[in-house]
């Protein structure tokens, strides 16, 4: 039985990831569904054809992560929230990472955050790049994270930092 079945925590050999090569071209995508469910947004919504459910609608969702562009539509479209993006061409020291928000109030382009791995752990601190919540999105927004490099594969969620001068909202 893997590992997540019993502690509900994702490795990173549980779904398939972009080549290191991929990831220092530019934002691409990471899918974390692994369970065979009835869904397939993400593969009807991709405009470049890069992720496709073969045969049965359970079927894993699997990317060309050469088609992918990273545009970000199909993570702000996966009810699961389990698609996220990583971003390694930005210098040695910090990689970007898109991660889904449903949550209130939303972050603002800046804040300092602290970051969360797939267990929930706090392990580092990063800064909010971008908040995007177009229509389109259907009040999912998307995220993006300036994180250090060493962590770009672990971060999967965050929340505000009080230590570093942002200011509490009342
Ligand atoms: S990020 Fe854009 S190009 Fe990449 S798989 Fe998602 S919808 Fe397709
Ligand atoms: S939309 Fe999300 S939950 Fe549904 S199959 Fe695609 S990745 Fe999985």
């Amino acid at each position: 039985m893997s590992q997540y079945l019993r502690d509900g925590v994702l490795d990173l050999d549980d779904f398939e990831l972009p080549s290191k090569q991929r990831r220092e071209k530019g934002r691409v995508i990471i899918i974390e569904c692994v369970q065979e469910i009835p869904c397939n947004p993400c593969s009807e919504i991709c405009p470049r054809n890069a992720i496709t459910i073969k045969g049965d609608i359970t079927n894993i969702p699997q990317v060309d992560f050469e088609k992918c562009n990273g545009c970000g539509i199909c993570i702000a479209n996966c009810p699961g929230l389990a698609i996220f993006s990583v971003n390694e061409s930005l210098g040695q020291e910090m990689a970007e990472v898109g991660i889904p928000y449903e949550f209130k109030p939303l972050p603002e382009t800046g804040d300092s955050v602290d970051l969360i791995d797939r267990a929930g752990q706090v392990v580092g601190t990063g800064t909010v790049k971008r908040v995007l919540q177009p229509k389109s999105y259907d009040r999912t927004a998307l995220i993006y994270l300036m994180v250090p490099r060493e962590l770009s594969l672990q971060i999967r969620f965050f929340r505000k930092s009080l230590k570093s001068g942002n200011k509490k909202k009342s």
